[in-house]
């Protein structure tokens, strides 16, 4: 578009691809996102002192936070998103669920406001009917969440989703909802611009999830068709004009297997899984985003809205999916991610990157487009397999499962898809003899290369004085 743009960073990210690929970057603080991407007033004054227009909050940190977006206003700032009057309601689950009732967008059955006591949320639960699932009014990430099979956990689940919420948010309130049997996750991507126009761009099927974290998306999902498209497209469209939404946002619902569907939260920003939307429809949404920011019209209507192909997205974290995904830190000592034709890689590292335990394991996003989805799959499997990342441990080996699972393959799949199909321990771990041996592979590789002695046939390669191979071992640090 032209546009200059400034980054800012922690001391930890100094060297960030996003630094430095950034026309200017500045420092707002160390490590601890505390003390750094979280300081507002920080932000906003290297957004003043570098002469910007516009901050554009991308999707983590302070992105949905109301004070925010108004502080950036108030020193005369363009904030790269919808009103903080919008983001406070449909921040809130609650006054979001009042407002979809009102408009007459399905919510999932359950309270309008938050439980005040363990009597009330049993009068409830027995009306709602078990299982039941408490969650936080201020929630995400799956904060403040917890299913509730019998009445006899009730008190002690309501106790500690309290707790977490209280801790996560500052906000210890919880409500309760229906907890909908093998639902599908599928959102719809809308955008809206200040001058009264709303469109939908389809939807992504987010069902493949870890403790109600979305792992892998894609669009378009294989239960949604063009009818029902056009159904939930008009329910998102009606959710956003609900709140006076501007700019991008997405509606998420849960569907059932009578495909109902029921709104379930508005996220009042960009998503991680943008991209599967942009490589379907060809539409930019940051570019959108920052036009409508800018105050222009909508350049499409809903009618120029198409559809082609398949595209699969794969999150990428530092976890080792051999140890219940526990995360990983480290240096990450080589990075190549794969490329060809429709492969996109959204990496927030490089070789030499520390992952460190300040932020989120998430540190790469992997994207392929096919020409249906057996063509994405199929590129997404080669892709995987190219990602080469020593280092740090990886959830390229989770995702390579989901891609070979004969239900996923075939679309059978609901948000308990991990629950179901995934044990763990399922996926080896190469044992220690395996990887001394490749190790030793290496090093003889790299002898012959450099001296063409080790593995020479002439017979005196292995006695060359020059370099002996267990002195190079030595020299190199050890076995690593
Ligand atoms: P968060 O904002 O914490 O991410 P969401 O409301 O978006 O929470 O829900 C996250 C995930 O939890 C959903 O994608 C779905 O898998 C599951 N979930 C949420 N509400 C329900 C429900 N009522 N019944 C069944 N599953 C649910």
């Amino acid at each position: 578009m032209g546009i200059r743009t400034v980054a800012i960073y922690s001391e930890a990210d100094r060297s960030a691809p996003h630094v430095l690929t950034a026309d200017e970057a500045y420092p707002v603080g160390p490590a601890p996102s505390s003390e750094s991407y979280l300081r507002m007033e920080a932000i906003i004054e290297v957004a003043k002192r570098a002469d910007c227009d516009a901050i554009h909050p991308g999707y983590g940190f302070l992105s949905e936070n109301a004070e925010f977006n108004r502080a950036v206003t108030n020193a005369g700032l363009t904030f790269i998103g919808p009103t903080a009057d919008a983001i406070k309601i449909m921040g809130d689950k609650t006054s979001a669920r009042t407002l979809m009732i009102e408009r007459g967008v399905p919510v999932v059955p359950g309270t309008e406001r938050a439980v005040t006591s363990g009597e009330e949320a049993r009068s409830i639960a027995l009306k709602v009917g078990y299982p039941i699932l408490l969650k936080a009014a201020a929630g995400g990430g799956g904060k403040g969440m917890r299913v509730v099979t019998e009445e006899t956990q009730l008190l002690k689940a309501l106790e500690s989703a309290q707790n977490e919420a209280r801790s996560a948010f500052g906000d210890e309130r919880v409500y309760i909802e229906k907890y909908v049997l093998e639902p599908r996750h599928v959102e719809i991507q809308v955008l809206a611009d200040a001058h009264g126009n709303c469109i939908h761009l389809g939807e992504r099927e987010c069902s493949i999830q870890r403790r109600h974290q979305k792992v892998v998306e894609e669009a378009p999902s294989v239960i949604v068709d063009e009818e029902l498209r056009t159904r939930m497209g008009q329910a998102a469209v009606e959710a956003a004009r609900a709140c006076g939404y501007v700019n991008a946002g997405t509606i998420e619902f849960l569907v059932d297997n009578h495909r109902n569907f029921y709104f379930l939260e508005m996220n009042t920003r960009l998503q991680v899984e943008h991209p599967v939307t942009e490589m379907v429809t060809g539409v930019d949404l940051v570019k959108m985003q920052i036009r409508v920011a800018e105050g222009h019209v909508l350049p499409m209507k809903q009618e120029d809205i198409r559809f082609r192909g398949h595209a699969i997205e794969c999150r990428i974290c530092a976890e080792d999916v051999r140890n219940d995904f526990l995360p990983d830190t480290g240096t990450i000592l080589r990075y190549r991610p794969p490329f060809g034709f429709a492969v996109r890689d959204d990496s927030g590292v490089t070789e030499g990157s520390e992952i460190s335990i300040h932020y989120d394991p998430m540190f790469a996003k992997l994207v392929v487009w096919g020409m249906d989805r057996e063509d994405a799959i199929r590129k997404m499997r080669r892709a995987l397999d190219e990602f080469v990342i020593d280092g740090v441990e990886t959830t390229i080996p989770f995702c390579r499962f989901v891609m070979d699972h004969p239900a996923f393959i075939k679309g059978d799949f609901r948000i308990d898809f991990v629950e179901k199909h995934y044990q763990p321990g399922f996926l080896r771990k190469p044992q220690a003899d395996e990887s001394r041996a490749a190790a030793l592979a290496a090093v003889l590789t790299e002898m012959d290369r450099t001296t063409g002695s080790a593995l020479s046939s002439n017979g005196k390669g292995t006695h060359d004085h020059r370099c002996s191979p267990w002195l190079l071992l030595h020299r190199q640090g050890g076995t690593r």
